[in-house]
């Protein structure tokens, strides 16, 4: 035996500390329950990160009495989503009716978020989150997973469980570990991030430009822009190869009001690229092992869904593995399936309507060789509809089948 590894018993072991996992943690702790959960970095930090907070994670946030502490941390408010198209400005979502208080989606670096839930998660004696610790392997008990092996500062632990969640995110090391595949269903697109200042005289809202083969979108985050500059997969080098100067005019171009800032990118460094995936699994379990958020579907941008959709499937799985964890013993199969079965349909339906907008909207702006002139003509019809705006802001700000948190015993 080694005498440098640990050993660690708990009902849960949740892998990977970001959204899907801290709420898990919490949710389970909150419950009663004993959780691990295991983050492979040493703080949350993480740049260019979702830190979109939308108004279904904000009922959630209120569902627990949590939401007024929530809205105290720093953060900006976008109600409006437009679009500025040749000569045209169409507002194309407005959010001020979606149910609930929280009538915006909250700008929040996600490290602020992660912290916030684990500082109140904290307060539950059953949580434990071991940061520095990555997962590696999976320990089995016959067929079914019993726990996790992992490597964490003081060395190597074993972590084992009634059920182990793996929350690890899309590049996930446990699907690896359980030999599962996800279904690629393609996109269109790569994403450059940078950051640009702020100036008091710009408006406060998101902001999309479409140009000839790019669109280039301004998230408001207080004090500057976030600014993601859409082009067709595998283009970077492409584009790289032109030089900084003309990125930067072609900001610039697109988006006159920031001409005055783009020199604020001196080098390649500070513009980030995102390669964008669309996956998911058609299992989501494996005896004893369940995978919730990126693990088990790797979301588009487009709507910046993937930090709520990852907390959606964590109330589900606090709500159902939750109440079969009041029994005794290792949690069965049919209560993993409960979950994909009720998290399957929003991410399907999610998912095919990024598809959807990634083929017939992104894939064609980023084919263009001229800038339109115009917004397509049926955008404008269907933005000038009286209340058409409420059905974009609802599907993005809400969802499909918006989770609840489940009182208990
Ligand atoms: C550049 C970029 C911009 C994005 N913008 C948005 C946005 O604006 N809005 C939005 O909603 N979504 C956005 N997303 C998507 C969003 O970040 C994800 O959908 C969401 O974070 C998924 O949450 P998750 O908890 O499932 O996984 P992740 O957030 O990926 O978290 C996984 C965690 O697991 C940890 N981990 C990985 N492997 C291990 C291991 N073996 N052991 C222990 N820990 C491990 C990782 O360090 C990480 O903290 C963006 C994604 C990217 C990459």
């Amino acid at each position: 035996m080694n005498p440098a590894r640990r050993t660690l018993t708990a009902r849960c072991c949740v892998v990977g500390g970001g959204p899907a996992g801290i709420m898990l943690g919490y949710l389970l702790a909150r419950r009663g329950h004993s959780v691990v959960v295991l983050e492979k970095h040493g703080d949350f930090l993480r740049d260019f990160r979702g830190d979109t907070v939308h108004p279904s994670t904000m009922n959630v946030l209120d569902e627990l009495g949590l939401l007024d502490a929530f809205l105290q941390r720093p953060h900006s408010e976008i109600q409006h989503l437009a679009g500025h198209v040749g000569t045209d400005t169409v507002e194309i979502a407005d959010l001020s009716h979606v149910p609930g208080r929280a009538k915006f989606i909250a700008i929040m670096p996600q490290w602020d978020f992660l912290n916030f839930i684990s500082e109140k998660a904290r307060a539950f004696p059953g949580f434990q989150l071991l940061m520095n610790t990555a997962g590696d392997d999976i320990i089995r008990e016959g067929n079914r997973v019993a726990g996790i092996r992992a490597n964490g500062p003081d060395g190597q632990i074993d972590i084992h469980a009634d059920v182990v969640v793996a929350c690890d995110g899309r590049h996930s090391t446990m699907r690896s570990a359980a030999l599962m595949q996800p279904r690629d269903l393609g996109a269109p697109m790569d994403v450059f991030w940078m950051r640009l200042s702020k100036k008091p005289t710009d408006q406060n809202a998101a902001l999309g430009f479409i140009g000839a083969g790019v669109i280039l979108v301004f998230i408001d985050r207080s004090d500057y822009w976030q600014c993601g500059f859409v082009i067709a997969k595998g283009a970077a080098e492409r584009v790289k190869a032109r030089g900084l100067d003309a990125f930067r005019n072609e900001i610039a171009t697109l988006a006159p009001f920031a001409a005055d800032r783009v020199d604020e990118l001196k080098s390649w460094d500070d513009v980030k690229l995102l390669s964008v995936a669309v996956d998911r699994l058609d299992r989501w379990f494996v005896p004893g092992m369940l995978f919730i958020g990126d693990a088990a579907h790797a979301m588009s941008p487009v709507g910046g869904v993937g930090i709520n959709l990852a907390i959606q499937d964590a109330v589900a799985t606090g709500n159902i593995v939750g109440a079969a964890l009041e029994r005794p013993g290792p949690v069965a199969d049919e209560t993993l399936e409960r979950v994909q079965r009720r998290r399957m349909f929003p991410t399907v339906m999610t998912q095919a309507l990024q598809v959807f907008i990634q083929r017939n909207i992104i894939a064609a702006v980023l084919r263009s060789e001229a800038p339109p002139k115009r917004a397509p003509w049926i955008m404008r019809l269907l933005v000038s509809i009286p209340g058409f705006r409420r059905i974009p802001a609802y599907t993005v700000g809400i969802g499909f089948r918006p989770e609840h948190i489940e009182q208990h015993g």
